[in-house]
């Protein structure tokens, strides 16, 4: 036979048996010819650790959990599939960076200053592309170094596409620093 431990039901079913008669994990532990607190773990298994997993869509590499939610996993790009892909939307370049960042949504609202429903709706692309000052914000709150900003914000302030057509040069030769 392996060796080794598995998960033995029967032996777990019946301490629960005997915890429901009232026997403490001691009085259990001593039937079974264990301690206590093996019989403690047991019956009150460490829940499961919530750690997420994600990975690119593309190239099925994992991106950094630490900002992720469960539904992200293939959801997202990793940077250099991003970079392959000039007409990536700007949501999409916000979620990728976002992501390799480590930051949760509601985080890089705080660091932005904006609200969080504003960075989830360009990231569902419910907005289209932001104003070259907002854009600013948003990298600079996730440590994307952006290599030129002589571009200026857009006079009207307004939401202008074509703001985002003139990043997309920089954006590909961005760099994510270490967000501290
Ligand atoms: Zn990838």
């Amino acid at each position: 036979m392996a060796s080794g431990r598995r998960p033995n039901l029967e032996r777990r079913h019946r301490m629960t048996e005997l915890r429901d008669q009232g026997y403490t994990f001691g009085e259990i532990g001593q039937m079974f010819g264990v301690t206590r607190q093996c019989v403690q773990r047991a019956l009150n298994p460490a829940p499961r650790s919530r750690v997420v997993r994600v990975r690119c869509r593309e190239c099925d590499c994992d991106i950094n959990p630490a900002g992720a939610v469960p539904r992200d996993d293939r959801d997202v790009l990793c940077l250099s599939c991003l970079a392959q892909r000039p007409d990536a939307a700007f949501g999409e370049h916000l979620k990728a960076y976002r992501l390799a960042a480590g930051l949760k949504v509601v985080g890089l609202a705080e660091k932005a200053g904006v609200y969080a429903s504003v960075i989830s709706s360009y990231e569902h692309g419910r907005l289209g592309a932001p104003t070259w000052h907002l854009m600013t914000r948003l990298f600079q709150a996730l440590g994307v170094r952006l290599a030129v900003d002589s571009h200026g914000p857009a006079e009207d302030g307004g939401v202008d596409e074509h703001r985002f057509d003139a990043l997309m040069p920089t954006l590909q030769e961005a760099e994510l620093l270490s967000v501290g």
